[in-house]
């Protein structure tokens, strides 16, 4: 059953994993143990462990509109080294299996969307196949926002060896070899009914990816909101995010644009069930309804 159907879009979860990779005071900087305290006794079960840390799912949405079946973020990718990050280097998981499972044949993908290129929303934008990174999606064009890829390759031809770089070098210059990438401005529309949003501060080009059919409205907003803490707290930014008061000013307006509205809320890294609506709960504080 899909996880969730929007007019005549259905959108599917295919999770490569769920785990508690961050201390949720490392994570959010700013997170006073008051402001935690709070946190653990009003979220679900799930989102925080008994060891103070964040659970985040890393996971790709696969929506299917009638005409195009479209995989929105790729997650971490298989044989990646991932400098710095030791808990996701050299990852082997069953991710391809389990979008097996959902239905999707690799040939079948029409567009791969991409709400930033952080290594962990671009990582099975390619596989390694006899030495090489090639695109794992043959048909696939992947769209990326051109401002966010030009900062990237940027930052590619100044030579750091960042975690981020890495991901730049062998997520994205192999689709971009292959012409298999679309360079897009911030409002694009892929087809009636999806179309990007500017959202920056998470990453310098960061988009969300607004979705409308029949009169539902959705929104798969990558890492604009990582955590369901930042529902409780909204101004509270990641350590993650490369421009914390840019992010904050973002994500505080994402949340009040759709907290009320119905429209669904689909994040880059909420647990299960990753699929639900903003609400008011008090001054300036908001749950994840589901
Ligand atoms: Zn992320």
């Amino acid at each position: 059953m899909a996880l969730t159907q929007i007019g005549d879009f259905t959108v599917d979860r295919v999770v490569e994993l769920e785990c508690a990779p961050f201390g949720a005071i490392e994570f959010f900087p700013d997170l006073t143990p008051e402001m935690l305290d709070r946190c653990k006794r009003e979220l679900p079960r799930g989102n925080i462990t008994d060891e103070e840390r964040v659970v985040m799912s890393f996971h790709s949405y696969v929506l299917r509109t009638g005409r195009h079946t479209i995989l929105i973020d790729t997650c971490c990718g298989n044989h990646k080294n991932r400098p710095g990050r030791e808990m996701f280097n050299q990852l082997n998981t069953p991710f391809m299996s389990t979008l097996a499972a959902a239905g999707v044949k690799p040939e079948q993908v029409d567009y791969v969307m991409c709400t930033h290129l952080h290594w962990d929303h671009v990582g099975w934008n390619t596989q390694l196949i006899d030495g090489q990174w090639v695109p794992t999606f043959p048909n696939a064009k992947y769209i990326m926002a051109r401002h966010e890829y030009e900062h990237w390759d940027g930052v590619y031809s100044r030579g750091d060896k960042s975690v981020h770089r890495t991901g730049f070098e062998d997520s994205i210059l192999p689709i971009k070899r292959a012409e298999q990438a679309v360079l897009v401005e911030d409002d694009f529309e892929l087809e009636k009914g999806i179309w990007l949003e500017s959202c920056r501060g998470h990453s310098p080009g960061n988009v969300v990816i607004n979705l409308e059919s029949k009169g539902t409205r959705g929104v798969v907003t990558g890492d604009v909101i990582h955590h369901q803490i930042q529902l409780t707290f909204p101004t509270m930014s990641t350590m993650a995010d490369a421009d914390r008061d840019l992010a904050r000013t973002t994500r505080t307006a994402l949340i009040h644009k759709h907290a009320d509205t119905g429209h669904l809320i689909l994040p880059g890294h909420f647990p299960t069930p990753s699929a639900g609506r903003i609400e008011s709960s008090g001054k300036d504080s908001f749950r994840y309804a589901t």
